[in-house]
């Protein structure tokens, strides 16, 4: 039998008509924008196989954007299997949007839907947490100590926010005091965009900065300093304001290329950038920030300050085998996962996916988007004793706002290759209103259908 291939190793090429010259600037617009769209998320492509019929328990640990798509593809592929979904939140959480509510573009109800309305027919959800995953004897316990056998297990818990690292730093705070972080949730972004505009009114010092930890979308410090600034100008305080970025190592992005473009961008935008610098404490009643520099600790005051906080794998992984077992995923507890396939390297009924797999690249919801068919592919082969040769190469996709209306396509892979999508008419390093569309209209709709197993 011929052996089918997901194609994952980039999105579609531009339909020919973009390029069109006789096309009208309206058209090229619309296109871009669902071109753009399809960039971040594209659509799966081809036909799917007839159903895989098996009596297999499949476990998906976290029902978020990786554990929703990889239920409702594991649905389109096999029958008879029986698929367990565990995850206590009962809300959906949008987290691309999470930048826009902090911007003030969009009100937190934007982000915000139901786990339940994603949940495939046929597919249980038990609304806990897991406790403990036990790969040698194949089970997992929730919290509430139902013990579940399985077959194959899908981690998709993505991460955990550790405040906590940070000394005098807490969830509370954010909204007050000066202090945003548009990460932790809707109300947490709503509560950032209230601070970061009585700075934008007033001016003085805002201070950006990003973990040295792995993190999600490493994109979304950049963005928010940018939009920030943006905010500034408009109400006319820019001449009364310093903004100070500060990189946790000798870069702004882990893409070469893109973080060139990005000091070029803040050079431009009179952003001042410190390399080296990893915020260590916070001492919120005198509005000082403390860092870890190479040459030893630094304060720097504020006005506004916007928090990421360290990140590392939720407890439940990072307390069971499942981490890899040595060097900076060991000690952050990413699952370790082959990078093309998302098997575990030592249990293989174990897949990772989404946030929580040990991987170079990613932490995106277009990287889950990629990753999510490979995995699926892999798994029904198992099931079927064959192999397959769907593989992930890495794509991970980030539209980088650079100010209100405009923003930058930025896609690559684990070789730090840009994969544009659509070379010759969406440059990847431009500052579009055309990626501005798709990241501020287009990609919401798209991610609810990546989570229904439909892009
Ligand atoms: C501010 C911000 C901006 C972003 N911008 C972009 C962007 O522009 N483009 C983009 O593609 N991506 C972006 N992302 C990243 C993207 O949203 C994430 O990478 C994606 O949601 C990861 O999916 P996931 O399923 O791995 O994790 P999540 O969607 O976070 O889901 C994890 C789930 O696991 C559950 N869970 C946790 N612990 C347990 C446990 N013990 N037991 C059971 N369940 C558990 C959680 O409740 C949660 O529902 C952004 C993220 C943030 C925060």
């Amino acid at each position: 039998m011929k052996k089918r291939v997901i194609r994952t190793e980039g999105p579609p090429r531009a339909p020919a008509v973009l390029s069109s010259p006789g096309m009208r600037r309206r058209d090229f617009l619309m296109l871009g924008a669902a071109g753009a769209l399809g960039a971040a998320f594209p659509a799966a492509g081809a036909r799917l196989p007839d159903k895989v019929g098996t009596p297999a328990h499949i476990v998906i640990l976290g029902a978020g954007a990786a554990g929703l798509s990889t239920a409702s593809r594991l649905v389109q592929r096999l029958e008879g299997a029986r698929i367990t979904l565990i995850d206590a939140r009962k809300a959906h959480y949008y987290q691309p949007g999470f930048t826009l509510v902090g911007g003030g573009i969009k009100p937190a109800s934007y982000v915000v839907s139901s786990t339940s309305e994603y949940v495939p027919r046929g597919v249980d959800l038990i609304e806990e947490r897991v406790a403990e995953i036990d790969p040698e004897g194949r089970k997992v316990v929730t919290e509430g100590g139902t013990t579940l056998v399985y077959d194959f297990l899908i981690v998709a818990v993505g991460m955990e926010l550790d405040y906590e690292a940070i000394d005098g730093m807490e969830v509370r705070l954010i909204g007050s005091q000066g202090i945003g972080s548009i990460y932790n949730g809707p109300d947490a972004a709503a509560a950032t965009w209230r601070a970061m505009s009585e700075f934008a009114d007033k001016g003085g010092k805002g201070v950006f900065l990003r973990p040295n930890t792995e993190m999600k979308c490493a994109g979304a410090p950049l963005k928010y300093t940018f939009i920030t600034e943006d905010h500034l100008v408009r109400r006319g305080k820019r001449g009364k304001a310093e903004i100070v970025y500060n990189a946790n190592n000798q870069a702004l992005f882990s893409v070469p290329i893109v973080s060139e473009k990005v000091r070029m961008l803040f050079q431009q935008r009179d952003i001042r950038v410190n390399y080296q610098r990893v915020l260590q404490a916070i001492d919120p009643g005198r509005r000082i920030a403390t860092f870890r520099t190479p040459d030893g600790m630094e304060e720097q005051n504020y006005d506004f300050i916007h928090v990421i906080p360290p990140m590392r794998a939720p407890e439940a992984v990072r307390n069971s085998p499942l981490p890899w077992q040595q060097g900076a995923w060991a000690d952050e507890g990413w699952a370790e996962v082959d990078r093309g396939t998302l098997r575990h390297v030592r249990y293989a009924n174990v897949y990772g996916i989404g946030d929580i797999a040990g991987v170079p690249k990613g932490k995106t919801a277009a990287s889950v988007k990629w990753q999510v068919p490979v995995a699926v592919d892999h798994l029904v082969a198992d099931i079927q004793g064959k192999t397959s040769d769907a593989l992930y190469t890495g794509y991970t996709s980030c539209p980088l706002i650079t100010r209100l209306g405009r923003a930058m396509l930025v896609e690559f892979d684990y070789q730090n290759n840009l994969v544009p999508s659509f070379p010759g008419i969406v440059a990847p390093l431009e500052e579009l209103w055309v990626t501005w569309v798709m990241k501020t209209m287009g990609l919401r709709p798209t991610y609810i259908a990546m989570l229904r197993g439909k892009a």
